[in-house]
């Protein structure tokens, strides 16, 4: 579709993007047809205005050094509850039974609503910078945990129209010395909950959700749809597909090349101890021995461990899915009706890396609008990395990610056939199953579910062995 097309359609009246009028109107104002636009702003009405600074979405927007025009809005979070997760996870529960655990799980996430100052909240990026840059100017003074509140972050800023805000070093100094009373009590308190629900005093017992259960209009309609439209039309997609319509990352700074390097300091014994310890709760963490190495760097548990930058210590380990190719000749003829494209893939498994070769693939879905997890085969991710060295950040250029993701189009469209395959032979047998239940001998439930599938793509030829195959594959690759 045009900008303008986008621009009238009934999905999108109430949002914004790269394709709005008033985004345009901007980018000609200022002169330039750089844009970091982020996926907040395009979430948000044209009309926002920020609850710090009052400025409208016109007056929010900048142009930065190297002539990108910003819009930006970020969700400002209250750190303390960083803090209680923190306590929460020293106590560490693993020992315990899968049950106790599920029950004091949700005894925390219920204390977490208890223990913020102020919910989430979308505020300008400007002022989300001047939350921190008054913390940095405030430095020890402040303790590390506060965060201002949308209405103090008002109370030191002197906002003006498309530039970041100055801050008042005194006027700041005051507000968190009028929040600090406030504030220490509820550290005391978060103490106080700790305490509680790791002694189970507020566990909170709850049977698993019915299938079938909490039908609503739109999974209804959804449901409807989808079935309408066919395993291959991506309607799944449509968020991450107008995300990719909406937002625009020149100018994404993150990961910059170039950046000076901090120097590397490796993590001391006890510092790895404490490391383990924290990470006991995360589980591909506990399930990897301690011989485990990234399969893509190939850096062992202790060679991962990263000082971040606010000083604690980073280490991660995470999954990424890896793909076969399909080798079954019926399957290559059968597929190739479908996929057309040079890569047919007939299996997928699980692999894990380190947060440092995850991060290339986060790296690549933010600069790259509707890329998603599998834009990348191991080998591709090992080329990225390059050079790899031991407690350090891979250093991947922006520009090789980008160059990455487009010269792996036929991989990414194979992914996506294979996907598109392997739901759709899951929801038929399923269906099969499901009339199975229902009483039908095996036989009758197969027919039953052909018939309704030639009902909804009444151009598919009445071949019952593809419909035999179909449900083979549903077996094989649910399983
Ligand atoms: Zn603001
Ligand atoms: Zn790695």
């Amino acid at each position: 579709m045009s900008d303008d097309e986008v621009e009238q359609h009934v999905l999108t009246r109430v949002l914004d993007g790269r394709w709005s009028t008033q985004t345009r109107e901007l980018m000609r104002q200022f002169g330039t047809d750089r844009l970091d636009l982020n996926d907040a702003w395009a979430d948000s009405w044209q009309g926002w205005h920020c609850p710090c600074c009052q400025r409208l979405k016109g007056e929010i927007a900048r142009l930065t050094v190297e002539g990108v025009l910003l819009c930006r809005i970020d969700m400002h979070h209250d750190h303390l509850t960083e803090l209680a997760k923190a306590m929460f996870r020293a106590a560490g529960d693993q020992d315990l039974p899968d049950e106790v655990r599920k029950r004091r799980a949700r005894a925390r996430s219920a204390a977490a609503s208890l223990i913020e100052r102020f919910a989430p909240t979308l505020i300008c990026e400007d002022c989300n910078n001047a939350d921190a840059d008054m913390k940095a100017a405030l430095g020890s003074e402040v303790d590390r945990h506060f965060s201002f509140s949308p209405a103090e972050i008002a109370t030191f800023i002197r906002p003006a129209p498309n530039c970041s805000h100055d801050i008042d070093l005194a006027a700041g100094r005051a507000t968190w010395q009028k929040a600090r009373p406030a504030f220490e009590d509820r550290v005391a308190f978060t103490r106080l909950m700790v305490e509680r629900v790791d002694a189970g005093s507020h566990d909170v017992e709850a049977g698993p959700s019915a299938f079938g259960m909490n039908r609503t209009d739109p999974t209804m309609l959804y449901d409807l749809a989808s079935r309408a439209a066919g395993a291959r039309s991506r309607l799944g997609k449509m968020v991450d597909l107008l995300s990719a319509r909406s937002r625009s990352t020149h100018g994404n700074q993150s990961n910059r090349g170039g950046r000076p390097q901090r120097k590397v300091v490796p993590p001391t014994a006890d510092d790895f101890r404490g490391i383990c310890t924290r990470n006991a709760a995360s589980a591909p963490w506990a399930s990897s021995g301690e011989d485990w190495r990234c399969e893509i760097c190939e850096r062992s548990k202790f060679e991962i461990c990263r000082k971040s930058n606010k000083g604690g210590w980073t280490a991660a380990i995470q999954y990424l899915q890896r793909f076969d190719d399909e080798i079954d000749p019926e399957n290559q003829v059968r597929r190739s009706r479908e996929h057309g494209g040079p890569i047919l893939l007939g299996a997928h498994h699980r692999y894990s890396v380190c947060q440092d070769c995850r991060h290339v693939v986060t790296e690549a879905i933010k600069l790259v609008p509707g890329t998603d997890e599998h834009c990348f085969r191991p080998a591709d991710l090992r080329a990225l990395s390059g050079e790899v060295s031991p407690h350090r950040l891979h250093a991947v250029a922006p520009e090789a990610i980008r160059d990455a993701v487009a010269t792996n189009a036929d991989w990414i469209a194979a992914v996506r056939d294979y996907w598109a395959h392997r739901q759709e032979a899951i929801h038929l047998s399923c269906d099969v199953r499901i009339a199975v239940t229902k009483g039908w001998p095996p036989m009758e439930a197969r027919r039953l579910v052909f018939e309704a599938y030639l009902d909804r793509h009444p151009d598919t030829d009445r071949d019952l062995g593809r419909m035999i195959w179909l449900l083979g594959e549903g077996e094989r690759l649910a399983d």
